[in-house]
This record gives C-alpha cells, structure tokens and sequence, in this order.
C-alpha cells in the first residue's frame, strides 16, 4: 500500500474525495464536525506540499439533481474557517464554470465541488460522470471511508482514470491498515463481541467470523433469540422468532469448529421500556412473562472481563444493552473499561457500528481504544467478508 506520506504533491490539482456529510441544525448549522475534522490531516498534507485541492463530497441523499436544502455551501463556509483560507465553492454544477475555475487553481487553492449526489450518475456509478471528474485533477485521493461500501463514480469508478495516480488519505490507510490487523493476521485469541438489537442485522457477519475467532460472545438484544433457541424463558425480551433456527445452527456450527461462545449468565430486566421503570436481576433465562430484559447483569461483566482480559485480538460490534436510557449502560460500560483495560496491556482492540462507537464515544472511552471505525456501515460490511468497492478500486 502506497501512503501519500511517501509522494509529495507540490503543484499536482488532487482531486479528493471526502465524507463531509455532516449533521446541521433547522439554520444549517454544523452540529457535529467531527467526519470533516477527520479529513483533516490529509487536506493539511496536501496544502504543505503545495498542492490545490478540489474536493468532492456528498451531503443527504438528494433526489432530484439541485436541492438547495441539500447544498454543501453551509459546509463550504465552515471548511474555511477550519483552514483559515478561502474555499471557492459554486452552486454550478459541472460546465464550463466549474471547469475554468478547476483550470484556474494554484498551488493552496482549495475548491469544493456542491454536492455530488446532485447528479443521478454518481450513485449509479456511472462511468461518464467519473471521467467528466477525473479532467479536473492530475490525480485522485479517496478519503471518505464512511462511503466506501459504495460503488459511486466519486468514491470508486473515477479511480480507473488515475491508474498510476490513485491514493488512500490518511484516514482511508488507517482503517484499511487496521481492518487488515483485525481480520488478516489477529494475534490470538481473537474474541468478537457482537451485539447490538436484531440477530438479522449481524446475520452476516456472526457467519463470517465464524471460522475466524476462538472466542463469540453475544450480547445486546439479539442474544434472547439465542436464549429462547436454547428453550429459556425471555418474558417479553426482544425476540426474532423466525431467527432461533438460525441461532441453533450458528451455535452448532461454532461447536463444530470449536469456537468457544459466551451468552452473558445474568439481566437486567424492567417492567417498562423506561429510565425509571422497575428492575431486577435475574438469571438471563428465566425473565418472567411481562418483563424485557435491558442490560446485561454484574455476573455477566464479570465473566467477560475474564474473556476481553485473556485475548490479544477483540472486536467489539453492538452494545451489551439499551445504552441510550442511563438506568440500562452499565452493562455496555463494563465492556468498554474492560476493553480499554486490555488495550493498556497490549491486546489490539476495534471497535465499530455506529451506535457502538456512539456509546464508546459517551464514556469517554473511544481514545483508550486501539481502534475506533469513524465508518458505520462500510465497516459492518468489511467484517461480513465483503469487498468493499472504495478499498478495492485504490488496491487494484
Ligand atoms: P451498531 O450500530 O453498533 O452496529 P446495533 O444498531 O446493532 O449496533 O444495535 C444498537 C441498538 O441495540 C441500541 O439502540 C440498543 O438500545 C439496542 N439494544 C441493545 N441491547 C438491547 C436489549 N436488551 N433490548 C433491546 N434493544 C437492545
Ligand atoms: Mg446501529
């Protein structure tokens, strides 16, 4: 993997892809400029070398090409203030305008593109539009990781016009070096931690990790599937009753392969779906009728701090329970000071999902972490085995 830290760009026109889709508030404010921060570091290389810059970026998911709703210059004016210079920035979509002004840039110029999803093509990966972008810039840089399961003409097809001239940014390499790390070469034990709410959901990813970790624990939600297969009684916790024949072969196939697997021991369970319902602690298979399970219990984080303790490699995707209602995150917590505690002795540890990495980033914990994904769904599909068309259109 060639880094851009290797190549100097001094007065090449990169042209770079981003993931600035970033929340606004009902006056377009920026809420949370955490995914522009994070293209930072690849956009200040490239202006120490001299380069100019045009930026390519989606905002929403446009319908019908020009939107103003959906216009980036809200993020435009913002991406200046962070670089403390001006970012040409047009509502004109690409034409003569756009290409003079691409024509016109010097060495520190920065120029943003209005949304890309403005074009149909995009989406579709269309081949025209990907060779229309790539006459702008001598060469491409993909650093939006958050779209990098999608094969657009921004995010993948434009590559095959810079076969020579095609990069990760920074924050592209780092996830690409760490998933590797994680599912390439895992030091052992490898652990995965998977929960969340729907075994559905992580249907494909329980399957896929199945021949590769010596450890499964599930959690969360999706584990009374598990536990209801198994012949416990769950009371009204969540349940995908088409999903237990699945969940009884999934374990059967773990035994096969000698996977160990954990199903926490012990819940919290309430009798209603709020902060200040009432509580108790019982044994995970025998929640009574009228009662749901919400957390996993004391015993439980116990056990698995044995487990996230004893392993060298972890994967951490789903929280252990309803982590957003404060009555019901301790369980989540345990895990994530688990976590960090191993991280401090050695083990390399990923967290991803986007309400995993929420919940990690709630308790302060996301830096003590070896690796937090900043990508929701691109990841998710990383860790079902799939190619991602964004990754793979730089490696090839
Ligand atoms: P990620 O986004 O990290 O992949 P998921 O979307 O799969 O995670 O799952 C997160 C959701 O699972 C959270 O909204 C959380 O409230 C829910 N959840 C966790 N445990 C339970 C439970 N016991 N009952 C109901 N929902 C749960
Ligand atoms: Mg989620």
């Amino acid at each position: 993997m060639k880094s851009i830290n290797d190549i100097s760009f001094a007065g090449k026109k990169v042209l770079l892809r981003v993931d600035f889709n970033v929340p606004v508030d009902e006056h377009k404010n920026i809420t949370d400029d955490t995914r522009m921060r994070e293209s930072m570091p690849t956009i200040k290389k490239l202006l120490a070398d001299g380069a100019a810059i045009i930026i390519m970026a989606h905002f929403g998911r446009p319908k019908n090409g020009f939107d103003p709703e959906l216009s980036l210059a809200p993020v435009a004016k913002h991406l200046s203030e962070m670089i403390g210079r001006p970012v040409l920035f047009t509502q004109d979509l690409l034409g003569d305008k756009v290409t003079a002004m691409a024509a016109g840039l010097k060495a520190g110029d920065v120029m943003l593109l209005e949304n890309i999803r403005f074009y149909p093509g995009e989406t579709k990966g269309d081949v025209a539009l990907a060779e229309q972008l790539s006459k702008l810039g001598d060469c491409y840089i993909n650093d939006a990781f958050g779209a990098a399961h999608r094969e657009h003409s921004s995010t993948a097809v434009i590559a095959r016009f810079f076969p020579n001239d095609k990069y990760f940014g920074f924050l592209m390499e780092n996830e690409v070096r760490n998933l590797e790390k994680l599912m390439q070469n895992p030091q052992r034990p490898f652990t995965a931690i998977i929960g969340g709410s729907k075994v559905s959901s992580k249907i494909g990813i329980l399957e896929n990790l199945l021949d590769k970790v010596d450890n499964m624990v599930i959690i969360g939600g999706m584990r009374y599937t598990f536990t209801k297969a198994l012949g416990g009684k769950i009371g009204k916790s969540i349940c995908e009753d088409d999903k237990m024949d699945l969940a009884l072969e999934l374990m059967r196939r773990m035994d096969e392969k000698g996977v160990k697997y954990y199903l926490p021991t012990d819940s919290l369970i309430a009798d209603n779906f709020s902060n200040d319902a009432n509580t108790q602690l019982v044994p995970s298979n025998q929640v009574p009728d009228e009662w749901e399970s919400m957390d996993i219990g004391p015993e439980s984080s116990k056990m698995l701090d044995e487990v996230i303790k004893a392993s060298k490699t972890i994967l951490w995707n789903g929280p252990a329970g309803v982590f957003e209602i404060p009555a019901f995150s301790k369980g989540t917590q345990a895990i994530a000071k688990s976590v960090a505690e191993a991280c401090a002795n050695g083990t390399f540890a990923a967290v991803g999902g986007g309400d995993s990495v929420a919940a990690v980033k709630q308790l302060n914990l996301a830096d003590q972490m070896s690796y937090v994904s900043t990508g929701g769904g691109a990841m998710l599909e990383y860790l079902e085995g799939k190619t991602l068309p964004g990754i793979a259109a730089i490696m090839d």
